[in-house]
């Protein structure tokens, strides 16, 4: 049985304080048990503070927005290592998010890169997949994702989906109020699920999590998590107000309950 995650990025907002305040809400204001894994991913430069936030918390884990493709220590001005995550006590980092390839020239080959690199680092990499509007009107979404996938594999082998989790979050829903219907995003998940098991086999596809993004809220999460393909959900805007956040983890605590 897959355990349901909810993710936040925080993308590129918040102060110090601000980010301490809302890391101390959500723990806070979480069930003391909750049956699904709650991730916060804020700005690199946040990340210790708010690791001194979480401390050891069992509920909050905490992940990166991105990392550097190479490995090593080296000459890499401005970048941030696997190995340096790691070493500041994060547990996952998002890879390929649309933004970054939209606005700051992430690739394909990049993103596989990114990927590995985070294996090799002992990070579980949350591998942003999703179409824009103009591939979803040109019926080009399956397509799309195959291409964004098959980068992935082509450098890390078919193995990376047994260590990795995959976010589909079609670019035309994020930061844009305009989430995909709980049936568009089952008919994407159910189709990356298919692909990932005629790639590995199908023990590997049916432990795959597939979390859905894009103007993931309150109002709409219950029905999104309900469908049987979607295991949580990457939350952009709602991830940035704790009881918004708190919401939307707890309706993906119930439908984990209710075994959907
Ligand atoms: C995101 O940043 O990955 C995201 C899905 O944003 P939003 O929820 O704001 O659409």
């Amino acid at each position: 049985m897959r355990r349901k995650m909810v993710a936040g990025n925080w993308k590129m907002y918040g102060r110090r304080a601000s980010a301490r305040i809302l890391a101390r809400e959500i723990e806070d204001g979480l069930p003391a048990v909750l049956p699904i894994d709650v991730l916060v991913c804020p700005p690199a430069i946040y990340l210790e503070a708010i690791k001194g936030v979480l401390g050891e918390s069992a509920r909050v884990m905490l992940g990166a927005q991105d990392l550097c493709a190479q490995g090593e220590d080296g000459a890499r001005t401005g970048e941030i290592s696997g190995a340096m995550l790691l070493d500041t006590g994060v547990s996952h980092v998002l890879v390929g998010h649309s933004e970054r390839r939209q606005l700051l020239g992430e690739t394909n080959e990049s993103v596989g890169a990114k990927l590995v690199a985070a294996l090799d680092a002992g990070l579980i990499p949350i591998l942003c997949v999703g179409e824009t509007l103009a591939e979803r009107e040109g019926l080009r979404t399956e397509a799309v994702v195959v291409t964004q996938l098959q980068a992935v594999v082509n450098v890390a082998g078919n193995d990376a989906f047994a260590r990795c989790i995959v976010a589909y979050e079609p670019v035309w829903a994020i930061g844009t109020g305009r989430n995909a219907t709980p049936d568009q995003a089952q008919a994407v998940h159910g189709f990356i699920r298919s692909w990932v098991a005629e790639q590995t086999d199908q023990e590997i596809a049916d432990d795959l999590r597939i979390l859905y993004g894009g103007s993931v809220k309150p109002d709409n999460a219950a029905a999104l998590f309900a469908m049987p393909d979607v295991d949580g959900g990457l939350v952009g805007g709602a991830s940035l107000k704790a009881s918004d956040f708190i919401a939307i983890c707890r309706m993906a605590g119930e439908t984990a309950r209710a075994g959907t």
